[in-house]
């Protein structure tokens, strides 16, 4: 049986994952397990994946898109819904 040992980043301090997936799906089991939502990033130090509380996303939000463009694609008919 396999069982992953978490490494840590000497930098940072944190946990390392091998690649995104693995990330990911880590910070999915800490939101379905603990209602902690983590997003993951690359760290620049060690070149493996963390989680981080912040979501990166946030920093892109501020600069200003000129132009989104979003393709104009209709799927006939079909909605997904969501309740
Ligand atoms: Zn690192």
């Amino acid at each position: 049986m396999h069982y992953f040992t978490p490494k840590r980043c000497a930098s940072v301090n944190k946990i390392m994952y091998h690649d995104k997936a693995q990330a990911l799906r880590a910070a999915d089991q800490s939101l379905r397990e603990r209602g902690t939502e983590l997003w993951v990033y690359r760290c620049e130090y060690c070149g493996s994946w963390h989680l981080t509380h912040r979501n990166p996303d946030d920093a892109y939000r501020h600069v200003p898109l000129n132009q989104e463009r979003k393709p104009h694609s209709r799927k006939k008919g079909y909605k997904p819904r969501r309740r």
